[in-house]
């Protein structure tokens, strides 16, 4: 088979010595006799699973003793909903960052729990980089925030501090880099752009700030009771969350979460280098906003494009189609994929460069 170089926005990459040994466990977990997918979840084989998914979402991103660690399922698009239902009081009035299609459907759901005001806004220049806060007092009770905007490529390189608790959508870029874990009163973020297979959803909650919003929450988005229950208050996603306690352990030997923000840097400077030096193409993203996990751009003669993308399929590069609401291309470099196919694609563009510039 050739290799393929795999460049998908999620789900994703995941390393290949975990997907050895997910595949092996379907037909056989350790030697239990059993198919992981075949087993109660209320075995001990599984409920140790679920306990060393959650500790070592904690012992990766140093989080507090007062922090909760959560497998749900519903993806971050339930997790717009759980937010406001867990830290929104009734008749309050929560803000918002819109800096992209996934922020946008956080406030969409929000709306349909109390006032939401979009404090900054991106809009108007396609979400090319992540607008500040406005000035002024925020009386909130919360300020969510988008940390990478999968769609447009951009980033916070550190986040706002606007004096109310800040909640965060975390999907395509957790355990990407080293981020204070305490900043945050809930952070969520669907398992399929960097931590495991799609099906799960993480959650990394202050335990402490919850039951202070006097709303009746629905069992399954009530994060206290999901807390009081240790993540099964109903049938969890076991394949999901064994994949995800895989890959978790695969960063760990690998150095944890300041080693792979190192090889996360050199992948993104390596393609955004060749983006900036490559006179054919041009980057979306305001330089200073950039992600290292999502880049995106595009040629300045669109005409290049099947010439390109044949000139990739050669390669083995796969993935990179740009998101319809920006165009050009996407290149996500989530954790798992080796330098060597950034390298292969900045080969095909400088080749490109060569025979076309
Ligand atoms: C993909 C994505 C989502 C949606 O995730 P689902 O798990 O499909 O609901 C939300 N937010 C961000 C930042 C994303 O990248």
């Amino acid at each position: 088979m050739p290799q393929i170089h795999n460049f998908s926005a999620g789900p994703c990459i995941l390393p290949k010595t975990v997907l050895e040994q997910a595949s092996r466990s379907v037909i056989e977990l350790d030697n239990t006799g059993l198919s992981l997918i075949e087993m109660s979840h209320r075995s001990k084989p599984f409920e140790a699973i679920m306990a060393e998914a959650r500790q070592l979402v904690k012992d990766l991103m140093h989080l507090p003793e007062n922090y909760e660690v959560l497998y749900l399922q519903g993806g971050a698009t339930l997790g717009f909903l759980a937010a406001p239902y867990n830290f929104l009081p009734e008749g309050g009035k929560a803000a918002y960052v819109n800096s992209g299609t996934w922020a946008k459907g956080a406030i969409k759901e929000a709306k349909l729990l109390g006032e939401v005001e979009v404090v900054a806004n991106s809009e108007t220049s396609n979400h090319n980089h992540i607008p500040d806060i406005r000035a002024g007092v925020y009386d909130h009770a919360y300020l969510h925030v988008t940390s990478n905007n999968t769609i447009f490529g951009t980033q916070y390189k550190t986040f706002p501090k606007p004096g109310i608790p800040v909640i965060c959508d975390m999907s395509s870029d957790i355990l990407s880099k080293e981020v204070d874990a305490s900043q945050f009163d809930l952070i969520y973020a669907g398992a399929q752009k960097n931590m495991g297979p799609a099906g799960t959803v993480v959650y990394i909650v202050n335990k402490d700030k919850l039951g202070k919003t006097g709303r009746k929450i629905p069992t399954y988005l009530d994060l206290a009771q999901q807390i009081d229950k240790e993540s099964m208050l109903n049938t969890p996603p076991v394949f999901a969350v064994y994949v995800c306690m895989l890959t978790l352990r695969w960063l760990r030997d690998l150095g944890g979460v300041k080693a792979m923000e190192m090889i996360n840097e050199a992948k993104a400077n390596l393609l955004y280098n060749e983006i900036d030096g490559n006179p054919l193409f041009v980057g979306h993203a305001v330089p200073e906003f950039r992600s290292n996990m999502n880049a995106t751009f595009r040629f300045k003669d669109e005409s290049l494009e099947p010439i390109f993308d044949a000139m990739l399929k050669e390669a083995g590069i796969s993935g990179i189609k740009g998101h319809r609401s920006v165009g050009g291309y996407r290149a996500s470099m989530y954790n798992a994929l080796p330098l060597e196919s950034v390298q292969a694609l900045v080969d095909v563009m400088k080749e490109i460069s060569t025979s076309k510039g």
